[in-house]
């Protein structure tokens, strides 16, 4: 099998927030961990999935689960063709964008589907994509990223969970 690998322009996305929230100083404790300048990171190259946890994994070091959902959440604003789609369409559009285009332009590995329930609920499902609690977390975070974009209240949970002994991860999303 392959290595696992993550599109650059998602750690771009971690790294700013990292640096919005925490400043220089808090990109250079990243950076460290990490051992790498997190400006060396490019958006379009592919790399490693452990550096994607370890750069979540600073983020749960600095501001625990409720920043690393708002870490996610900065995935699909800074996408602009998406941020642009997420205006225009019903949030239904926005999810199965976002779990086809969406997920395999940011992960080489692992598989993503949806279904729409009605038209306040999906379910979105994730097979063999975590391997760490964070990246379950950064993905709640990304789809309430997109709901914020559309000024919808909304809630996301995961009903079970791969790295809990589930057949994939599961996540039922609920928009007003
Ligand atoms: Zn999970």
């Amino acid at each position: 099998m392959s290595e696992k690998k993550v599109r650059g322009s998602l750690l771009n996305s971690y790294t700013k927030y990292i640096k919005k929230k925490w400043g220089g100083d808090g990109l250079k404790e990243c950076a460290k961990v990490i051992g790498m300048n997190p400006d060396d990171i490019s958006a379009k190259e592919w790399y490693g999935l452990e550096l994607s946890i370890k750069i979540l994994e600073c983020v749960n070091e600095k501001g625990g689960q409720e920043h690393i959902e708002k870490c996610g959440g900065e995935v699909l604003q800074d996408i602009g063709a998406i941020a642009y789609l997420i205006k225009l369409s019903d949030m239904g559009t926005v999810l199965k964008r976002a779990t086809t285009q969406g997920y395999d332009s940011s992960f080489n590995f692992g598989k993503c589907s949806f279904q729409i329930i009605d038209k306040n609920n999906a379910l979105i499902k994730l097979e063999d994509h975590s391997e760490s609690e964070l990246m379950c977390l950064a993905w709640i975070g990304s789809i309430m990223g997109a709901m914020k974009l559309k000024k919808l209240n909304g809630k996301v949970t995961e009903k079970q969970c791969q790295l809990k002994g589930a057949g994939f991860c599961e996540f039922e999303v609920h928009w007003e």
